[in-house]
Parts: C-alpha cells; structure tokens; sequence
C-alpha cells in the first residue's frame, strides 16, 4: 500500500529583500505530498525556489508561513533521515574519501569498527573502495559526487534531497551516475527529490516531475511519467515529454 512521506501545507517562505526594505517571497507551494518510495523531480526557471524548497524540507530553516509534515509530524529541524546532496559536493579537502564518509557517524555514538564497515560498505556501494585513501583533490568530479553520495547514504535517510548534483558533469558521467542513483534508490527504500535543469533527466529518473516557478506561480503543475521502469533513454514517450516541459518553460522565460 502506497504511504504519504511528505506533506506540505501553505508554503510560503520570505527571505529579507536585497536592494530595499521589506521581504521577497521565494517560494510558495499551495500543496504538495510525497509518497514514500516515490522519485520526485523538481524542476522550473532559476530563482524558483527550488534550493528553498530542499532546505526547508532538510530542515535548516523554517517556512516563514504553512507547514511541512513528515509521516504527520511538523519539520523542526535537520535530521539524519532527510540528507542533502548538493551541486558542490563540500567534500572536506583536508580529508580523506573514507574519512568523509564517515564523518556524519563520528558524531554518533558508534563504534570505531561499526564505523569502518558502514564506511567501506558506503564507498563500496559507489565503486569507490580502491579510492578510500584518496584526497578530494585527486578526484575527479564524478568521483566526488560518488563520495558524497557515499556520505548521505551511509546516515541511511529516508529522504535524499538532490539539489543539482550532476550538474557539472559531463554527459557520459552524468548518465552513468544517473543510473547508479536509480540502482541506490530501488535497493535502499529511499524517497528521491531530485532537482533538475535537464529535463531529460527528469524524466528518465523520476515518477512525477513538479515544476516550480517564482511566486505568485509558485508549484504549479505535476506531471506523472507514463512510462514503466527499466526505461530506455530513448523511449518515445519520455521524448515528447521532454519536448512539451522544455516548450512550457521556454514559453515562460520568453515572457519574463
Ligand atoms: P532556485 O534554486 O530555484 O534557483 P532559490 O531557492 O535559490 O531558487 O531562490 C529563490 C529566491 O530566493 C531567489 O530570488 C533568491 O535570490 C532568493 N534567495 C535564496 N536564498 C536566499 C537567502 N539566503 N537570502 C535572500 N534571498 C535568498
Ligand atoms: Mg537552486
């Protein structure tokens, strides 16, 4: 039976003006719910909202107004079930890909071997063993979108919040990662929302696909993803929806 995770009432969140007195709303989302297990992409011109609407739910702050529920009860703050993965991956320079990845557990209170296996296990899961003792530096940035995947999959959230992580990848690495988080999301009983200029992304990735546009539009439409998984690429389907998304958001820039 298919469960709600998520539930948002009457967002509406502020952020103090930059060039005047007064406030910007940055977000409104009238309603919005997230089924467990569900992939959720966001996606809309810059400016959104979009990072507001992933740190509100990571819990770094509040909204200025409505509520967000998770399994019926109020956000209050950030918490090792919803974990963000962002577009730069803020990988400590200065440590390790294994002490990295473990970073998130020394703070618990958990054993030096439990430690060192969840952390293997992690880096495991993203390929990325032989690279354990490697610095951020030596990475390339593939690998170290891998090792901060690492990083939030070690905390075993509930809730990954992906804010543009393969943003500034190259194609090929883009693609393969894409399909490393597909095989991470149905192994690990995650709920995704994933953030996304590429909207063939979106739709190869996610079941639903919200677009956000800045208020007053806000969180306007949903659209569901009529197409089975395993999906190819090149599926039709997933073709002529990337089409009709890229047409409905260039429409809307053209107007601004
Ligand atoms: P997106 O991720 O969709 O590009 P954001 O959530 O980053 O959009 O931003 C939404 C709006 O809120 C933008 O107008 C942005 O300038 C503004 N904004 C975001 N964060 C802050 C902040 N910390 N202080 C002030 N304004 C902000
Ligand atoms: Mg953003």
């Amino acid at each position: 039976m298919k469960t709600d995770i998520l539930h948002l009432k009457n967002i509406h969140h502020f952020f103090p003006a930059p060039t005047r007195s007064g406030e910007l709303e940055a977000l409104r989302v009238p309603e919005l719910t997230v089924q467990k297990g569900e992939f959720l992409a966001l996606t809309g011109p810059s400016g959104g909202g979009k990072s507001t609407l992933i740190n509100l739910i990571a819990g770094f702050f509040h909204p200025t107004q409505g509520t967000i529920y998770k399994e019926d009860k109020e956000i209050q703050g950030a918490g090792p079930d919803r974990v963000v993965v962002f577009q730069k991956h803020a990988l400590f320079p200065w440590l390790t890909a294994f002490e990295n990845v473990a970073y998130g557990l020394r703070r618990q209170n958990i054993s030096a071997k439990e430690i060192q296996e969840r952390a293997e296990h992690a880096l495991a899961m993203v390929g990325l063993l032989p690279f354990a003792q490697a610095y951020p530096a030596s990475l390339s940035g593939g690998m170290c979108q891998r090792v901060a995947l690492a990083r939030a999959l070690i905390l075993k959230p509930d809730i990954l919040l992906l804010d543009e992580p393969l943003a500034s990848l190259d194609t090929a690495t883009r693609f393969r990662l894409q399909d490393e988080i597909l095989e991470l999301w149905k192994t690990q009983n995650w709920t995704v929302i994933l953030v996304t200029h590429q909207l063939d992304e979106a739709v190869y990735m996610a079941d639903r696909i919200a677009l956000l546009y800045p208020p007053p539009q806000g969180l306007a439409q949903i659209f569901t993803v009529p197409v089975p998984r395993a999906r190819n690429r090149n599926d039709r389907q997933l073709k002529q929806l990337t089409e009709q998304l890229a047409n409905m958001l260039g429409a809307d820039c053209s107007e601004n």
